[in-house]
């Protein structure tokens, strides 16, 4: 009698154990996804429209735009004149330089090599801010995505100037004055 009792015990006891055990594992599985979840940090490399950029398809970087703006109501699709020019040796090291502005088109002079060798976010950056310049006119006084430096921008920092730059929070457009200078200026600097 005692011997089965002291075996239902230790059924008893390894049915305990067990299931102390399953219940313990889940939760760690569950702590695990937590953790995993929390791991994936937003950047530009895993950000659904900047992960689409390709450096030597600079096209890829107006699509970007284009889709960038629709998210804040901004229709770009009609604008279909959009030309880059490669050239190498930039004034100052520049990588690129918007010659579109206070005209109908967009047209970006770049010096490939210095571009691709920015981060991804550095491009995407100075990519924003000439088309800035060519479909907005926008001038560097808004600050922000407009500001005259070319810097490493932080991703979240980014898509907040993004967002102010495309609600109109922070873009100044050129005077008609500042946009005559910067005809003649352009007509001189192409011819
Ligand atoms: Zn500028």
């Amino acid at each position: 009698m005692s011997k089965i009792l002291f075996t239902f015990l230790i059924k008893i006891f390894l049915f305990l154990v067990l299931f102390i055990q399953c219940s313990g594992g889940s939760d760690d599985n569950d702590l695990k996804g937590y953790l995993q979840e929390e791991s994936i940090i937003p950047d530009y490399d895993n950000d659904p429209i900047y992960s689409k950029a390709n450096a030597r398809n600079l096209t890829s970087f107006w699509d970007i735009f284009v889709e960038s703006a629709s998210l804040y109501g901004k229709d770009l699709s009609n604008i279909t004149d959009i030309e880059f020019v490669s050239e190498a040796d930039l004034a100052g090291g520049t990588a690129a330089r918007a010659l579109g502005s206070c005209h109908d088109y967009v047209k970006i002079q770049v010096d490939e090599t210095v571009f691709r060798n920015l981060t991804l976010g550095e491009q995407l950056f100075l990519m924003y801010h000439e088309f800035g310049h060519d479909v907005f006119n926008a001038s560097h006084d808004g600050g922000g995505l407009m500001a005259p430096n070319v810097r490493s921008v932080e991703y979240t920092l980014f898509q907040r100037e993004v967002e102010d730059f495309f609600t109109g929070v922070d873009y100044i457009e050129w005077t008609d004055e500042e946009c005559d200078i910067i005809r003649e200026l352009l007509k001189t600097e192409t011819q």
